[in-house]
């Protein structure tokens, strides 16, 4: 079944790469998408077809709202975050395969505890990114990937070669 993705306003904002026409969002975002770059991609993605605005009927959003008075985290969603997340339990409830695209770490924490998958663009954007580092066998010391030698300057133990990952 292919995966409806559920977009939030950062999920526009921080480039959301979107190859389907599986992408939907609510009303109420529109507000929350102030930049002119982001507004000329949100605009382009209606026109194309690309990405469905849909509104939520108050059953989804009472019981999203009775799990967010539980955590805590009702006085951190605004009201557009709120029907985000009623959104995707309402896909939910049709039978739809539904993944949330958003950066904003309330949200995110409130679609753990409903057991909803998501993602975010920023932190699929930093996956992957690695890069090589040279390490002592012995004393661990670190050297840039260009340290010409084979061994350690202050050891004189074999150094190797390892993959890190690179955070931004
Ligand atoms: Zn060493």
């Amino acid at each position: 079944m292919e995966i409806c993705y559920v977009l939030d306003a950062s999920a526009i904002i921080n480039g959301f790469k979107i190859n389907s026409n599986n992408n939907y969002t609510v009303p109420e975002i529109t507000s929350e998408i102030k930049d002119l770059k982001s507004k000329l991609t949100f605009d382009m993605l209606i026109e194309e077809g690309n990405l469905i605005i849909q509104d939520v009927p108050n059953k989804y959003i009472s019981s999203v709202n009775d799990v967010i008075s539980m955590s805590g985290d009702i006085l951190r969603l605004s009201m557009p975050d709120i029907k985000l997340i009623s959104l995707a339990c309402m896909l939910q409830d049709e039978g739809k395969d539904v993944k949330v695209i958003s950066d904003d770490y309330t949200i995110q924490n409130t679609l753990k505890i409903m057991d909803i998958p998501y993602s975010g663009v920023m932190t699929e954007g930093i996956k992957g990114i690695y890069n090589w580092k040279k390490v002592c066998e012995g004393c661990k010391k670190e050297y840039d990937d260009d340290y010409p030698f084979d061994d350690c300057e202050i050891c004189g133990s074999r150094i190797f070669k390892k993959r890190i990952r690179v955070n931004r």
